[in-house]
């Protein structure tokens, strides 16, 4: 599905352009965290940070992320889920070069030359990752929705201990329902296709011919119509 280039906004001070000019204000916007997002860490001291950028498939879906220094990358994996992939608890990933990490260990392998998996429980400044490092997060060994990450650099501020916080995100894409061209709400995964046959308006999923159970939510989200993937903490 084609979806055009979304725009999204800086959380803190609310600057609103592109992706790439929204990755260029926040290596210098120094607004603080808004106290909200503070507060399950109040009592801890502030460290350095990275600011990570996020890319999901379609590019239309994008975040960034600040990550304390000594948040680990499972932290990094619960807020991906959060964010926009639970659905229902499926394994993940990182694969960062030929290394992979992963939500759950695994046994040794007996016969194979695949290098096993280390664990997410690492923290992220121990990874020690070159600014410009590309790696990808994999949710979901089946129905896989893949993010694209990489490390734009230092964040500009420090943030609280152990934090892992989402600075920006896309805005929704608008999608207009194939038979009437109002907003749509649904989109129904027997008809869609590369040109975005399935999407629905309320009123026309009503009369929609085809099976409820294959209708899914329209959200802000590269797991949209994936599994039974239906938004932020529906899973
Ligand atoms: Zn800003
Ligand atoms: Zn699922
Ligand atoms: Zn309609
Ligand atoms: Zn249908």
């Amino acid at each position: 599905m084609r979806i055009p280039a979304t725009r999204g906004e800086c959380g803190r001070c609310g600057y609103r352009a592109t992706r790439a000019a929204v990755r260029k204000h926040l290596s210098v916007c120094t607004q603080p965290i808004p106290e909200a997002k503070r507060a399950a860490s109040r009592r801890l001291p502030d460290v350095p940070g990275l600011l990570i950028e996020v890319v999901g498939r379609p590019k239309a879906y994008w975040l960034f992320l600040a990550i304390a220094h000594d948040a680990k990358l499972s932290d990094v994996d619960a807020l991906l889920r959060a964010t926009w992939l639970e659905c229902c608890d499926h394994l993940s990933e990182f694969a960062i070069g030929s290394t992979r990490h992963t939500s759950q260990p695994e046994p040794p392998p007996i016969f194979s030359s695949r290098p096993r998996a280390q664990s997410m429980h690492i923290e992220v400044g121990k990874l020690r990752l070159a600014t410009g490092t590309a790696f990808e997060h994999r949710y979901d060994f089946g129905s896989t929705t893949v993010s694209d990450l990489s490390l734009v650099g230092p964040l500009p501020f420090a943030v609280p201990s152990k934090s892992a916080i989402v600075l920006a995100h896309n805005e929704a894409p608008g999608f207009a329902c194939t038979a009437c061209e109002a907003p749509a709400a649904w989109v129904c995964l027997e008809c869609d296709g590369p040109d975005g046959e399935g999407f629905l308006c309320a009123a026309c999923a009503e009369s929609h011919e085809c099976d409820e159970y294959l209708q899914r939510p329209i959200v802000n989200s590269p797991r949209m119509g994936i599994c039974g993937y239906a938004g932020p903490g529906a899973g």
